[in-house]
């Protein structure tokens, strides 16, 4: 074993520990903070968790959120309003793979015992500088390794989220998935299905944040079976090269769009906002349509019907892997930018008549002055010059 001496805990992470160590309940710090930090990655984020119970942890503290009251989460507020969670030991006594009935009054084993993997089951006493990693912990880092603590099978019946936060870790660090721990990983993919819609999206769309390798995440979700069961519009397109995802921004949206044949309905299942659901529908209309960067004219056109949207499809661009389409990506972004700086004309707004102009000029109203607007821009699409009082009352 090779813990650090000590870990650099916040100052006012210190203070709550002495504050509930004083009143004599003991405290540890846990969980991914912990982690990161033997990882050598900074993480300041320390979670605490305490032998107090919630409400005496509200008791000592005057400034506290119910975060997570249930579970025996609370925030303690510091003197700069950050929140800082402290949760009560706890241990799972009922579950059915998706909520847990808890119960406090257990020990510092007991709730390291009911953490997802060994890697976030070490404790650390932000006072006395001693470590607790009762399931070897640190070798996993070391190693690393996701390994499940205790029966993988059994963990993952208990909350099938931990099958994926095993591939989010697994890609988020690049370590291996113990072997067992995978095999159960596989063995219980049926009981995602009984997951429910958000946390499988906040999951997936963590994963898509964090990966060092988009590639990889999209591997582990599709050999797992978690892909066919959540994500079928990813799963059925292996022949889909994955690999030029790794070039985009993580975008979760734009990322599940890019490697969904129909984004629309997975971003609807995943019960994304309907502006995201929206911005995925237009990925999938606009994909094998960039227009040519050496035609401006293209490009407005191009801009005036995508809208909205335009900035996620270059967003998108480099996902795609169309070179054969766009010759240059940073191209076409360059001559978006050209078009928006110069201000070129490029909806019915920015036409210089309106409606009641041409209506004084002749235009019959009704559903003519909306066609004859139309005409008008593609005019001046075509080529902004024209877009002057004088021309466009000549055209109409
Ligand atoms: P991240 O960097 O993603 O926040 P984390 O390890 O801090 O990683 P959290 O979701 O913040 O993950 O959870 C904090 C800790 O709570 C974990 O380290 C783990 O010990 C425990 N935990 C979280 N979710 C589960 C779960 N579904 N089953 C068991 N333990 C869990
Ligand atoms: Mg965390």
């Amino acid at each position: 074993m090779t813990f650090p001496a000590q870990l650099p805990i916040p100052n006012e992470v210190l203070k709550i520990a002495t504050k509930l160590e004083d009143a004599g309940y003991e405290t540890w710090c846990v969980g991914g903070a912990i982690r990161d930090n033997l990882l050598g990655l900074q993480n300041h984020d320390f979670a605490l968790t305490t032998s107090a119970p919630p409400a005496e942890v509200q008791k000592i503290f005057k400034r506290t959120v119910p975060v997570g009251i249930e579970h025996g989460t609370v925030a303690v507020l510091d003197s700069a309003n950050q929140p800082h969670e402290v949760t009560t030991f706890r241990k799972d006594i009922h579950t059915d793979g998706r909520h847990a009935v808890v119960e406090f009054g257990v020990s510092l084993m007991d709730d390291l015992a009911r953490r997802d993997f060994t890697i976030n089951a070490i404790a650390y006493h932000p006072i006395r500088h001693e470590w607790r990693d009762p399931f070897q912990g640190e070798q996993d880092v070391a190693k690393k390794l996701i390994r499940s603590v205790g029966d993988p099978n059994w963990r993952f019946q208990e909350d099938y989220l931990r099958i994926l936060r095993a591939l989010r870790f697994s890609a988020r660090f690049e370590f291996r998935i113990h072997a067992r721990t995978l095999e159960a990983a596989k063995a219980n993919a049926q009981g995602l299905a009984q997951l429910s819609a958000e946390r499988v999206r906040d999951e997936w769309f963590k994963g898509i944040k964090t990966a060092k390798k988009l590639s990889k995440l999209v591997t582990l979700w599709r050999d797992v079976g978690a892909a066919r069961i959540w994500l079928p519009e990813v799963s059925g397109n292996e022949q889909r090269d994955t690999g030029h995802v790794d070039k985009m921004p993580r975008d979760p949206v734009l990322v599940t769009a890019i490697l969904a044949g129909d984004a629309a309905s997975l971003l609807i299942r995943l019960k994304c906002s309907n502006r995201d659901v929206e911005r995925g529908r237009a990925v999938g209309a606009w994909r094998e349509r960039y227009p040519d960067p050496k035609d401006r004219g293209a490009v407005r056109r191009w801009l005036a019907a995508t809208g909205e949207f335009a900035d996620d499809l270059l967003n998108v661009l480099p996902g795609l892997g169309v070179s054969r389409v766009v010759h240059s990506v940073s191209r076409l972004a360059d001559v978006v930018k050209e078009i928006r700086t110069a201000h070129e004309p490029l909806s019915l707004k920015d036409l210089a008549v309106r409606g009641d102009d041409l209506i004084v000029a002749g235009v019959r109203p009704g559903p003519e002055v909306g066609e004859t607007l139309q005409r008008l821009l593609d005019e001046v699409l075509e080529d902004p010059k024209r877009n002057t009082r004088e021309y466009l009352l000549s055209r109409v």
